[in-house]
This record gives structure tokens, sequence and C-alpha cells, in this order.
């Protein structure tokens, strides 16, 4: 194993590295260099960091601090955040290949922003609130509180390390929780620098801990931990169904984002221009591997030979290449899995009788001999009963679906999926636009754009693409439980209901 000049990481537990015995290889995958080793973490690494979070949890440093003061100390980790960001790039680029532009934009450029929102959040959360007196049953004053939970775990998928990390950090942290949270095994380079930047920026030891494994035993180990109150985790439906059932066993609280097939409703009077360009945007961003990624294109039959023109024409204006390079517009899959994965689909797509308009598999040239590459492929002739229309292929794959042009139809081709993440409509006629709108099943609608996420505005899925939403201005709460608080203010033991069992003359 060739590691000269590869740097090894490790995972971070009470505020100190932690080696283990065994590493994974971090490979890029542009070219399959190998870029650093990590420290494979075991079910013993998540015991104690477990152990770790619930003693600072319990010492009450952190959960006993004011809002403001848990807000302060989180802004300034945002501040660190925007110090590394170059440093925090270079990671995310090698690790899971986002090009430069993705990651200064998306993977690493939301960082700092989505932090803040949390501090901010922090310093406003409303943690007590008194209740008008209530004279029944018994005269009484009532107070309610919103008290962190504990420990709270998150286990995190590959594709946007670090902002989806701090989708689970920044609300539990500024809720007064302690945090341990699991890294995909094969990007776990940026969540892992920023424990140590949070550190070294003033967040105090054992309040966030980050462990790496593997899903089957560690992932699994973290979710059932009978000292973790909550499990948050993004990721694959079905692992996410595994969570919840392990989960179960002790009855945690769970928040589910998981997959997507992001249908794009089309009405006749779309911007053809615009749109040509949105749904390549839509399907390619980071190659496809997005969640809430517009990967069905629903398309009236009066334009859709040329909307498929226009869309074939700009694919091919798109350039793949090194994604350290400024100019580069599509960067690799990330493992060599997704690749393989991704190729069986465009086979499956075209043994069901789709057509592919264009790409449909690796793309020539030296440059594209390592690493996983795969051309922007756009299938027309789908029917949306296809498995390419029906499961997840996450890679730059877009489905064109032909239908009649009126919108009732359209809803109900985007209504037909066991996914609800994220839909998008398109038209010039807002109101009819908007109409459309409240029909989608997904937790995220835009009209006119896609790929639009805000820290302010909440974020999650219908159906099978999750359960809770991160984000928005009430992404706190479901890192709290609510306490009821009832103080009697009648202060006689005849206004009381005791007579309901005991007789006043005994
Ligand atoms: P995955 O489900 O394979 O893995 C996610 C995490 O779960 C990894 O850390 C893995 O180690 C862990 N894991 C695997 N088996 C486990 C088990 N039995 N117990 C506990 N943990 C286990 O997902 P992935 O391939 O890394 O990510 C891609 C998926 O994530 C896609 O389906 C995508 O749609 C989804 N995703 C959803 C969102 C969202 O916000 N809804 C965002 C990004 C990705």
């Amino acid at each position: 194993m060739a590691t000269v000049g590869v740097q090894h990481h490790q995972m971070f537990i009470g505020g100190e590295g932690k080696d283990a015995a065994e590493r994974y290889e971090i490979r890029n995958p542009a070219n399959e260099e190998l870029v650093a080793t990590v420290a494979k973490g075991t079910v013993e690494d998540v015991d104690q960091a477990v152990a770790v979070a619930k003693r600072t949890f319990e010492r009450g440093g952190w959960s006993g601090m004011t809002g403001e003061d848990r807000g302060a100390v989180l802004l300034r980790v945002a501040e660190a955040v925007s110090e590394h960001v170059e440093e925090l790039i270079e990671l995310e680029i090698a690790a899971n290949g986002a090009t430069v532009r993705q990651a200064g934009g998306f993977h690493i450029g939301l960082a700092a922003p989505h932090l803040t929102y949390f501090a901010e959040l922090a310093a406003k959360q409303e943690r007590e609130r008194g209740i008008a007196t209530a004279p029944y049953p018994t005269i009484s004053q009532n107070v309610l509180r919103r008290e962190p939970i504990g420990v709270c775990a998150g286990i995190l998928p590959w594709n946007f390390p670090l902002v989806l990390a701090l989708w689970k950090i920044g609300p539990a942290l500024a809720a007064g929780n302690t945090v341990v949270i699991k890294t995909d095994e094969k990007t776990p380079l940026s969540t892992l620098a920023f424990a140590r930047i949070a550190h070294e920026a003033g967040l105090p030891a054992g309040v966030l801990n980050v462990i790496t494994g593997d899903g089957e035993d560690v992932g699994a180990r973290l979710a059932s931990h009978p000292d973790v109150g909550k499990v948050a985790f993004t990721g694959s439906t079905a692992v996410g169904r595994e969570i919840m059932r392990l989960a179960s066993q002790t009855v945690k609280k769970v928040s589910l984002e998981l997959g997507g097939k992001g249908a794009a409703v089309v009405l006749e009077d779309a911007d053809l221009e615009t749109l040509a360009d949105a749904a390549l945007f839509g399907c390619c961003l980071y190659s496809g591997q997005m969640c809430e990624s517009i990967t069905r294109l629903v398309v009236p039959e009066s334009i859709h030979d040329e909307l498929v023109e226009r869309i074939v024409r700009r694919a091919a204006t798109i350039r793949l290449g090194d994604p350290a390079d400024f100019d580069t517009d599509l960067g690799p899959v990330v493992s060599a899995e997704q690749h393989e994965r991704i190729l069986s689909y465009l086979e499956i797509g075209r043994a069901e009788g789709a057509t592919v308009a264009t790409g449909g598999g690796v793309p020539e040239g030296a440059a594209f001999e390592r690493g996983f590459w795969i051309e922007p492929t756009v299938f027309v002739d789908v029917t949306n009963d296809m498995r390419i229309a029906r499961e997840e292929i996450f890679g730059p794959v877009l489905c064109v679906i032909k239908y009649s042009g009126d919108p009732a139809e359209g809803v109900a081709i985007a209504n037909d999926s066991i996914y609800g993440l994220s839909a998008s409509v398109w038209s010039e006629d807002y109101e009819q636009a908007l109409e459309v709108a409240a029909k989608l099943q997904a937790g995220t609608v835009w009209v006119n754009d896609v790929h639009m996420v805000d820290p302010a505005l909440p974020f999650g899925g219908y159906k099978q693409s999750g359960l809770g939403r991160e984000l928005g201005p009430d992404a706190l709460n479901e890192y709290t439980e609510v306490k009821h608080v009832h103080i009697d203010l009648s202060r006689k033991r005849e206004a009381r209901a005791y007579d309901m069992v005991l007789s006043s003359d005994a």
C-alpha cells in the first residue's frame, strides 16, 4: 500500500483523535488514487463515544448553558469553517468527486451559512412558556418546557457529507444535546476535519464526537444503543427502514431523510429555453447523486420533441473532467459500486424499451480510463411503470415521460411513486402552476426552479422519502422533549381531586 504523502485521519472522541486497528483507504473517484487513510471504527468505539457524550451531557456544561451562549459558540465555529473553506473543499473533492464549483457552491459553501442559521435559532429558541392559569380539574399554573433529549446520533450518507452532518449537528447542539456522528465509509474526511475545527474554535470536548465504521455493525450499534435518545439518519430508504427497526428496540426518536424520485411536471406553456438548462442542472448536479434531483421529466406531447432536442443539444456542451479544474462541469460518480449500479440501470432501461437520446455509457478518452465516469444520459420513450422511472438510479440520468398535456395526468404520473421528497412544476402561468404544486405529494415543490434548499425552510419527504423535517424555524424542536410542569395553586387539600379515590371522612 503506497501511503507516502497520504495523510491518515483518526476518529474524534472526547476532544481527541482516536485511532483503530484497521483502516479505510479513501480513493479519489476521478482517478482511483489513494488520497487518505482513515481509522475504521468498531462497535467498541461507538460505546466509547456514546459514553463520553452521555457524561458530557449529564455534567451540564453544554446542556445547561443559555441558548444565547451556545449560539455564540456555534457562531464562532461557523466563522472557523469559513476560514478553513479551501482545506474543506480539497478534502471533499478528493473523497467524493464533487467538482470545485459544486463543492464551493454547495458541498462546503453551504456549511457555514447553514450552521450560522442554527446558531441564531439557539439564541431565539423558546425554552419555557407559561400557560394561563387553568381552573380545571383544579386551579393550577402550567409551564411548557422544551428540553434537550441527551445524546443524539447522526448517521450520514456519502453524497453531501458535511452539510448533511451539520443539518443534524447544528440543531442538536443548538438545543443543548451532545452528539455522536457516524460518517459514511467513503467520505469521512470533511466531517472529521470539521470536528477538529469546531473543537479548536471553542466547542467543548465531548459535545461533538465523530466515529467511522461500517453500517451493518457500527451504524447498527449506534441506532440501537440504549443511551442514544434520538437517531437522525440520511441515506437510502432500505437502510432507513432498518434504522427504524433498530431504534424501535429502545423507542428512540427517529428522523429519516431517505430516497427520492423527483418529477418535474412540465405544462404546455413552459419556457423551453430555461427548462432545457434546468432539466440538466436538475439531473446532473453532482452527477445526479442527490436525493432531490429531477429524475423524471413529465412532458406534454405537444412540446416533447422540441424540448428533448434542446436538452440533447445542451447536454453535448457539458464538460466532464478533473473535478479540481474550475472549467469542469461534471465530475465522476463516487465509487466503483455506484458506477456499476448506474451502468446496470442504463442496461435495464434499454431492455425495458426506453431509447437513449444522448449519453448512455462511459465517456470515451484516456482521461476516463480510470475513475468512475458516466455520460449525462437522457432516456426517452420512458413509461412510469419502468424500473428506471420507479427506482432510484442516483446518477446523471434523466427519464423523459410523455403525457397528454392535461395537468391532472401530469400530477398523477408524478405522484405515482413510493417516494415524495421533491417535485417541480414548469409553467408561465403562476396560478396554474400553484394549483399543480398543491397537488404534488412532495416535501419540497419548486415552481420554475430546482435544487433550491434554504436552511430557513423545512426539508424532508412525504411517503417513503422520510420521517420528520430538517432545517426551518422548527428544526431545533426535532431535538427536544416537551415537558409539561403543573403547579398546584389551590394550596388546599380539599380543593384538589384526591376525593376521586380517598374519602374525606376517613
Ligand atoms: P446508505 O443507506 O447505503 O448508507 C447511509 C449510511 O447508513 C452510511 O453511513 C452507512 O454506513 C449506514 N448504514 C448502512 N447500513 C446500516 C445499518 N444496517 N444500520 C445502520 N447504519 C447503516 O445510503 P448511501 O448510499 O450512502 O446514500 C445514498 C442514499 O441516501 C440515496 O438513497 C439518497 O436518496 C439518500 N439521501 C437522502 C437525502 C435526503 O435528505 N432525503 C439526502 C442525501 C441522500
